[in-house]
């Protein structure tokens, strides 16, 4: 059985004890058709069987996990009560547990003192941070690495901010010297690193980049919204848990608990470490903001209305899997980097690929040795489709000329990027998969480069 069933009866448990919290109340009759529910949602279990099967561990493309069955039973107990979190009129408890929740994800960094919230996802927590940064930095640029996600760019246009593009190393890290000549040219008020980049999860070099805030004097912003959760995890390379270590000394951080934070989708959180911004949020609401003179999260927040279940899911995953290091939640986190490494090296040692470099999380990037640029490019698309043929689901990638160049990936250069292949290995149980992962990419590459070579 792939998806798991048994965690279900949990809930009915649970809801009966929610059930006795509102039992002064007079009863409600419930006039539910319930053969016409269940007929709708049979339906809707056949439409949901056409999916990619992003729970099984040879689902190995995307960056996809899924959520913590405390965190699916939490998320629908809460949606009983369905709680607003914009403000306590709306989600008491659900405030409180969100306070807690975001508290922890705060200490995870260092922070003792903090200012946040859960939102939607990392692209609106983004937009939270660049816009305090805005606030605080009026007219001057942005700026982030050319491998940062396509969000900042996007936003800052959004927000009316000019924004530059700092190039890569041959890691697709931020290149410091890159930085530099840029600080010293243009009038930059922030700085955003990227604490595992989507592409290839590369981790900016923030001690360097710590090093010339202090000639500079600009913001930092820091997008860990996939990679956040790996300051949990001891076993990095040393430059990348550098990086990590020293996370506590920037300004405002972003991480996704819907991305390694096992909640589903619509967990997004922005902290900063000064309080005080909460004054660029301030406004007054004739409608809201009347049971309690505590803090609203809407007062705080540019969404107004959000999900209390979102908080109430990620409390509960966090008590049964607190965020410290060593944990059973860091574990999964340091599974997932070992299966890269097993990847790597099986890749590294094969004459049919080359490896762009070695992972600093759980993302592996690897191209197909091939004659030309196009060659090697169309290749990884028909290993792409030959795997998912057979259940192995890996993903694609786009890499630009300058992260392959010196891997002598092909021959002949007649574009300017290659296709390679992807694969996020998220889920813990892929250290134990890697074999059968590998054993299926073996197979259908020797299957795809015979046809090629008949062809
Ligand atoms: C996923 C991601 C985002 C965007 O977050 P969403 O939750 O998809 O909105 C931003 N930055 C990085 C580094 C990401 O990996």
């Amino acid at each position: 059985m792939v998806l798991d069933e048994a965690s279900l009866a949990l809930l009915q448990t649970a809801l009966k004890r929610l059930n006795k919290g509102f039992n002064t109340l007079p009863d409600v009759e419930h006039d539910l058709d319930l053969e016409a529910v269940e007929n709708v949602l049979l339906e809707v279990a056949g439409r949901m069987q056409d999916n990619y099967p992003y729970p099984h561990p040879l689902y190995a493309g995307q960056m996809l996990k899924p959520p913590a069955p405390i965190a699916r039973l939490a998320y629908m107990l809460s949606l009983w009560i369905n709680p607003n979190n914009h403000a306590l009129d709306g989600g008491k408890a659900s405030s409180a547990l969100e306070k807690e929740a975001v508290a922890d994800l705060a200490k995870m960094f260092g922070w003792e003192r903090h200012l946040g919230h859960l939102c939607s996802g990392g692209t609106v927590a983004n937009l939270e941070a660049l816009w305090v940064a805005k606030n605080l930095h009026p007219s001057q640029k942005i700026v982030a690495s050319n491998q940062a996600h396509y969000t900042h760019s996007r936003l800052c246009r959004v927000l009316g901010i000019p924004f530059l593009a700092v190039p890569c190393n041959s890691r697709a890290q931020m290149d410091v010297g890159e930085l530099k000549q840029l600080l010293e040219t243009e009038e930059i008020g922030t700085v955003v690193i990227t604490m595992g980049t989507t592409a290839t999860g590369s981790v900016d070099p923030l001690a360097e980049i710590l090093e010339l805030q202090k000639i500079y004097g600009f913001r930092l912003h820091a997008d860990a919204a996939y990679g956040g959760y790996f300051r949990l995890v001891e076993d990095l390379a040393p430059e990348t848990k550098q990086a990590f270590a020293c996370l506590n000394q920037v300004d405002s951080i972003v991480i996704d608990p819907h991305k390694h934070g096992l909640q589903p989708y619509g967990c997004g959180c922005v902290l900063f470490q000064d309080p005080t911004v909460g004054r660029f949020y301030h406004h007054d609401s004739p409608y809201t903001y009347f049971s309690s003179d505590e803090l609203h999260l809407g007062e705080i927040s540019l969404e107004c209305s959000r999900p209390g279940s979102s908080a109430v899911a990620l409390w509960a995953t966090q008590r049964l899997f607190p965020l410290v290091p060593g944990g059973e939640f860091a574990r999964g986190l340091n599974q997932s980097c070992q299966a890269a490494k097993i990847l790597f090296n099986k890749l590294q040692q094969d004459s049919r690929f080359r490896v762009v470099f070695s992972p600093e999380l759980d993302i592996v990037v690897w191209a197909v040795y091939g004659g030309t640029a196009g060659q090697s490019s169309r290749l990884a698309q028909e290993i792409f489709k030959a795997a998912a043929r057979e259940n192995l689901h890996l993903a694609l990638a786009n890499l630009p000329r300058y992260l392959l160049e010196s891997q002598g990936v092909v021959m002949e250069w007649d574009q300017d990027s290659i296709t390679c292949l992807r694969s996020c290995l998220m889920k813990p149980e892929h250290l134990a998969w890697i074999e059968p992962i590998w054993a299926i990419l073996d197979r259908v590459t020797d299957a795809v480069l015979k046809d090629e070579g008949g062809s």
